[in-house]
């Protein structure tokens, strides 16, 4: 018999303040890329929430703010 694999414990994740909230930072600008660079991975794709912590109102202004910057060619749609 193989050993059974073990059942993944699905520990609460501690809720992390969402990172824009806590600067108080309440609309963003497509043009503050500084502001948006952070959740974009080497990909130049939008992070997952569940990795930066943002909450739905500020992934939501975010994923628009970084689809603006893309279609202003501030950041690339992708990179290879
Ligand atoms: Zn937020």
């Amino acid at each position: 018999m193989p050993p059974r694999p073990k059942p993944k414990t699905r520990r609460p994740r501690k809720e992390k303040p969402c990172p824009i909230c806590t600067q108080g930072i309440e609309y963003i600008d497509y043009k503050d890329l500084s502001l948006i660079k952070p959740f974009l991975n080497e990909r130049a794709k939008i992070k997952a929430r569940r990795t930066t912590g943002a909450c739905a109102k500020c992934q939501k202004q975010l994923s628009a703010a970084v689809k603006n910057a893309r279609e202003m060619a501030l950041i690339p749609y992708t990179t290879r």
